[in-house]
């Protein structure tokens, strides 16, 4: 199974990928995660993507292709993958799709969870709220100013990725308000159609 989830910050992407991850035997690789361990990590590349991070921009398209090439066929893989957080512009999406057939693979879908952003905006930051109430901690980029430059990012940047896989006929879009088992329950069918 390979998989690319669609949808913008806080829409469910992670979560949904986890299940699938569990339910498949696949990897979830999230360009999020892999530059979030670089900046914990300091290297190089953490240091170049730490700042654009925080002021919630896209790294440029270089490093997180170069990220994912690593992974596409890495040994966690042989049972394929969920792509969460890339391709985040047409470029990395191109970019993918020459990667793929290099390697000899293929998409299966492109699942594309809808959102309303201004219901998306509140249930995020109520989420940052309750986290924070209960003592924990949120990440650096998890804030209310944050959160519009990414969704903006998203409106901006990714959006098109949406259009261009839905004129390849690849796309499916789903309601990601839903509830996150009915979201859950709409992803088996349209991986079973
Ligand atoms: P995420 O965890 O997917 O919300 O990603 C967190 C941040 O990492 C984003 O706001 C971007 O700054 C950066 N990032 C993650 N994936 C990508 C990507 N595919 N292209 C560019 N920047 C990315």
């Amino acid at each position: 199974m390979r998989l690319v989830l669609l949808g913008p910050p806080g829409a469910g992407k992670g979560t949904q990928a986890q299940r699938l991850v569990a339910k498949w035997g696949v990897v979830q690789l999230s360009t999020g995660d892999m530059l979030r361990a670089a900046v914990a990590a300091g290297s190089p590349l953490g240091l170049k993507a730490k700042e654009i991070m925080d002021r919630g921009e896209l790294v440029p398209d270089q490093l997180v292709i170069e990220l994912i090439d690593a992974r596409l066929d890495g040994a966690d893989a042989v049972n394929g993958f969920i792509l969460d957080g890339f391709p985040r512009t047409v470029a990395q999406a191109e970019a993918l799709e020459a990667l793929l057939e290099a390697k000899g693979m293929r998409l299966d879908a492109v699942i594309e969870l809808v959102v309303d952003e201004a219901q998306l905006l509140k249930r995020v930051e109520n989420r940052i709220r309750e986290t924070l109430q209960a003592g924990g901690s949120v990440r650096a980029d998890d804030n209310p100013e944050t959160l519009k430059t990414r969704l903006e990012a998203y409106r901006k940047q990714t959006a098109p990725v949406s259009a261009h896989y839905a004129g390849k006929g690849t796309l499916k879009q789903l309601d990601g308000m839903a509830a996150i088992e009915k979201v859950a329950g709409a992803i088996d069918a349209a991986l079973a159609s």
